[in-house]
């Protein structure tokens, strides 16, 4: 049979089966899916293929997923550090996106970020930002999976005045990508404390409406909740409860205040969680309870936030801090692994944002979107087994090879439909502008 691309590696970890590594196998892929995964004995006899690859030091992993992220913040990646939530949305990111963001600044934001996961392993990302329209644009052009938040905000920006027309531009969103295979879009209510009980109402029912997910910041921090019993006599999640915003549409981001009949509540009614250690970390937002959490079999899967608060998009790095965390606040070292890990970031994210069908493990049937990592590297040898290596003792250093959708997007680490010097010298003269001109005037 003919095929266009084969590619022989020393292990292959599909996810699907859990807990498994497979030795010298071979993936095989037509137009954008794979058709097989099988040995490399087996796969010679069976396939004829235009392009044959052997990747005998590396892993194959599926493509991970970052289910949560604001794309086009790469360009504000390190313009104010060192504070806690409120002071740095209010003092420095709302004031720096009031003057900086147009369709422009997304462009290539998103690019620069799109260069960094594809060279961190990340074949999909679940965005959240202004002009979704461009960053779905910057996408389909690179050829980058990505699931589009139409943002909804209770303040008036460049993007859209009202809540009507903050609606009104999304659903137009939606419309234009609803064809286009590496574009999925949600909702994105901002948080619980920037939109109102009207507006959340409409999202729930438009929603189910379209079809697509709901995806928000909620339970953040504890000034949250707090600000929340004052305003509403109740806590976020019993209010989005109330106006129907509770179910397996809803991607729940942060959540590091859970009680008991929440996380109860959580696990009955379906909702993902998405997990961004190194920014609840850095802005010392509150530790998302990940063991108790897979002990009550919830979907948890992994985000890097904004790059203004992480301040990397690397996925390798963001699962290593997930997993050595909750063991740590478990106060149990068994409470998370290498292959819960991995799929955290990958099949989990995929079934958060309503994709497991199509991504999030190396099976028959799905998108062929691969990771190729090279661990015949000094920091991963000896090898005893390769996903600890991954997990632990790997960085971006040992990514060689991206495909999304059969097409290969990073070749021996070199980024093809992207010209890396073209975004460095880009990203200089946007930090030229920003440099200490981002403050109220
Ligand atoms: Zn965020």
């Amino acid at each position: 049979m003919k095929i266009d691309t084969l590619i022989h590696a020393r292990w292959i970890i599909p996810v699907e089966p859990e807990n498994t590594v497979y030795e010298n196998y071979a993936l095989a892929i037509k137009n954008d899916k794979i058709i097989a995964l099988l040995s490399s004995d087996d796969a010679r006899k069976k396939f004829t293929s235009t392009e044959e690859l052997v990747l005998e030091h590396h892993a194959l992993i599926p493509g991970l997923i970052n289910a949560h992220t604001h794309a086009a913040m790469s360009l504000f990646r390190g313009i104010a550090n060192d504070l806690p939530l409120m002071d740095w949305l209010n003092n420095h990111i709302w004031p720096a996106e009031k003057k900086w963001i147009d369709p422009q600044f997304v462009k290539d934001g998103t690019k620069l970020a799109i260069a960094e996961m594809l060279r961190s392993g990340t074949t999909c990302f679940n965005d959240m930002y202004f002009f979704p329209d461009s960053t779905a644009e910057i996408c389909a052009g690179v050829g980058m999976r990505a699931m589009i938040g139409l943002i909804i905000i209770d303040l008036p920006t460049l993007w859209a005045n009202s809540s009507d027309e903050y609606l009104a531009k999304g659903e137009y969103v939606h419309d234009s990508f609803r064809h286009n295979p590496l574009i999925s879009t949600a909702f994105a209510p901002h948080a619980p404390y920037t939109v109102s009980d009207d507006s959340l109402k409409r999202i729930a029912v438009l929603a189910e409406e379209l079809d697509i997910q709901i995806h928000m910041h909620i339970h953040e921090t504890s000034d949250e909740i707090n600000q929340s019993i004052n305003q509403y006599g109740k806590r976020p999640l019993d209010r989005l409860s109330e106006l129907g915003l509770l179910s397996s549409r809803l991607i729940a981001v942060h959540m590091t205040q859970l009680e008991k009949n929440e996380i109860a509540k959580v696990r009955k009614l379906g909702v993902s969680i998405v997990h961004c250690p190194e920014s609840n970390l850095k802005l010392a937002s509150g530790f998302c309870p990940v063991g108790e959490l897979h002990d009550n079999n919830i979907n948890v899967c992994i985000g890097t936030d904004g790059a203004a608060s992480n301040n990397d998009l690397d996925m390798l790095g963001e699962m290593r801090t997930a997993t050595l965390l909750a063991k740590g606040i478990a106060n149990d070292s068994t409470c998370s692994d290498v292959h819960k890990t991995l799929k955290m970031a990958t099949l989990n994210g995929a079934k958060a944002l309503g994709l497991s069908e199509s991504i999030g493990s190396l099976k028959k049937g799905k998108q062929a979107d691969i990771v190729a990592l090279n661990l015949n590297q000094l920091e991963t040898t000896p090898l005893y087994e390769p996903l600890s290596q991954i997990i632990y003792a790997s960085d971006r250093q040992q990514v060689s090879d991206v495909w999304i959708a059969g097409k290969r997007l990073l070749k021996d680490k070199k980024l093809i439909t992207l010209n890396s010097e073209e975004l460095i010298e880009n990203a200089k003269l946007w930090q030229e502008k920003i440099k200490n001109n981002y403050s109220k005037n």
